[in-house]
């Protein structure tokens, strides 16, 4: 162990960081010689297995999307999850292929938001042995939150309306759902417009909208402090352009905007909208299941 501790890097110094003052770096403890366990290395135990797709934001045949329990500081936090119980490294070629297809959507559906400028999608998986991927949402105009600590931020800023979070939740739902699967998410409003009238985000004038000026809810920390922990994005968030393809649609998608996308990744299924409608043939769940008895774990 070191005597005095290691100097500052240079990221404390970051417009972004979100600390001020003195600070120290913990010193860092030795190795273990075996890592503990993740949760839900036991498919018979993981939450994410046993939780019913009620829990969930929308759900197809091979795929689930989730909030956080409760409103948090960014306008939008969604995970993404495989219905079987696989990590990232343990996908079939076809759950592959619709990974790439599932980011880009819901980075779309997110980005549609109003008042989002960006979604920061991360994938950390040390707290949980079932695949989940984090999509953030970086709210219009605040240039101190891009980048690497933005998960940080979402715990330190006031949490957003409840109101304007069920409203996001039930449109990003109604999005996914024009592909596919089924939408869960309530709007909270009865006078909820339907997804025809979706906003184009680069329609809005740009602050946040919901407040900022509330208390600060406590999330999970399990999830929320292993992503922050093991947050090692090295992009600290330069302003990149905004190019055609990433406009915001304007409407609700069309199901001939996702076909083609990775179809040459395998003919055989079908990675178009039906790939995810309730009528596809689970071949995904079977190949996972094959592969799951061939690995031999969770
Ligand atoms: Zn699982």
């Amino acid at each position: 162990m070191p005597e005095t501790p290691p100097a500052l890097p240079s990221f404390t110094a970051w417009p972004t960081f979100p600390f001020d003052g003195e600070l120290n770096v913990k010193y860092l403890e030795e190795p273990v010689e075996v890592e503990p366990p993740r949760h839900g290395e036991n498919p018979a135990d993981c939450r994410a297995c046993q939780a019913p797709d009620e829990a969930y934001v929308w759900v197809s045949d091979r795929w689930r999307v989730r909030s956080l329990d409760r409103p948090t500081g960014l306008p939008m936090v969604l995970i993404l999850e495989s219905r079987s119980h696989l990590d990232l490294g343990d996908l079939p070629n076809m759950l592959a292929a619709e990974l790439g297809v599932m980011t880009v959507r819901l980075e779309r559906a997110v980005r549609s938001l109003s008042g989002v400028a960006r979604v920061h999608i991360n994938r950390w998986g040390d707290g949980s042995a079932h695949l989940h991927v984090w999509f953030l949402a970086r709210p219009y105009g605040r240039l101190q939150l891009r980048g690497t600590f933005l998960s940080l931020w979402d715990e330190i800023l006031p949490p957003i309306e409840e109101a304007q979070w069920r409203e996001n939740l039930a449109l990003v739902a109604a999005w996914l759902e024009g592909f596919g699967g089924r939408a869960l998410a309530e709007p909270p409003r009865i006078d909820w417009q339907a997804p025809a009238q979706f906003p184009a985000a680069s329609d809005d004038g740009g602050a946040v909208e919901g407040g900022l000026d509330h208390a600060v809810a406590a999330k999970d920390p399990a999830e929320e402090g292993m992503a922050g922990e093991a947050a090692k994005d090295a992009d600290h968030g330069s302003p990149a352009q905004s190019g055609t393809e990433e406009a915001a649609p304007a409407e609700r998608p069309s199901n001939s905007d996702d076909a083609g996308l990775v179809q040459t990744e395998d003919s055989a299924h079908n990675l178009g909208p039906a790939a995810v409608s309730a009528d596809a043939p689970d071949v995904a769940s079977v190949e996972a299941g094959a592969l799951r008895q061939e690995a031999g774990s969770g």
